[in-house]
């Protein structure tokens, strides 16, 4: 099916095409280490790939929007190159892109967030939307939670440049995966870390998860685990995107 991403659009193409549009799909990413085996655009370039996918399967009644390719990696700061906003810039930039989107008459947004550190501003920004701006807003994850595609035996974390997103990246962005990957170097206070455990973001990657940055065994990932996830999660998502659409 013919998909729309507004930035290989004009605006014209895009006004012809705004009585069909229903849904903004906003994809949202990091600039965030993922250890030895893939590269900063890790979860944007998943975000972003994985929203065209989805607009492939619903045509034109869907709009893929730009990636927002920072988020929220305070976390991650113990290692070069990884850039962060704070939660309440990163609640704000999501506020004001879904404001922008609604005021040209789609009201309905769809974040899809492909970085576990995005929560708290997420959720914020959902709030704000459809609370102070009547924005009916949503988020959702990208791939792993619906189904691991087949893996298994993995570890108790899982989710960082493992076998689970590293498999994502090969069916979805390969070109940012080094051939010759390396399992993650664990730290033992990892399983017990209590702001691990809830997903906060307020610890330090490097002395609490892992010291070269890496979660579980990237060398167990492969494409066609990476398709099965991707799939499968999306066919679950094309379903709530007509759910969203239906409702009033
Ligand atoms: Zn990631």
């Amino acid at each position: 099916m013919e998909k729309l991403v507004i930035g290989k659009m004009t605006w014209p193409e895009l006004d012809e095409q705004m009585k069909n549009i229903k849904l903004a799909l906003v994809p949202v990413g990091s600039c965030e280490q993922h250890g030895p085996n893939t590269t900063f655009a890790t979860d944007a370039a998943r975000a972003a790939s994985y929203a065209e996918k989805l607009a492939e399967r619903c045509g034109n009644k869907v709009v893929v929007f730009p990636c927002v390719t920072y988020g929220l990696s305070l976390h991650h700061m113990d290692f070069p190159g990884t850039v962060t906003l704070r939660v309440e810039t990163m609640m704000h930039l999501l506020e004001d892109i879904g404001v922008s989107i609604a005021k040209h008459g789609i009201r309905k947004i769809l974040f899809l967030n492909a970085h576990g550190g995005n929560f708290p501003a997420l959720e914020g920004a959902i709030i704000n939307l459809k609370q102070l701006h009547g924005v009916d807003a949503y988020w959702s994850a990208v791939g792993s939670e619906i189904s691991l595609g087949g893996l298994t035996g993995l570890p108790k974390l899982i989710g960082h440049a493992c076998e689970v997103e590293t498999s994502s990246c090969l069916y979805l962005c390969p070109e940012l995966v080094r051939e010759n990957r390396v399992p993650g170097i664990m730290q033992d206070s990892m399983l017990t870390h209590d702001s691990f455990v809830k997903g906060g973001a307020a610890w330090s990657w490097k002395n609490d998860a892992s010291l070269n940055g890496a979660l579980g065994d990237a060398r167990k990932a492969t494409y066609e685990i990476g398709k099965k996830m991707t799939e499968d999660s999306l066919d679950y998502m094309e379903k709530l995107v007509d759910e969203i659409i239906a409702r009033p």
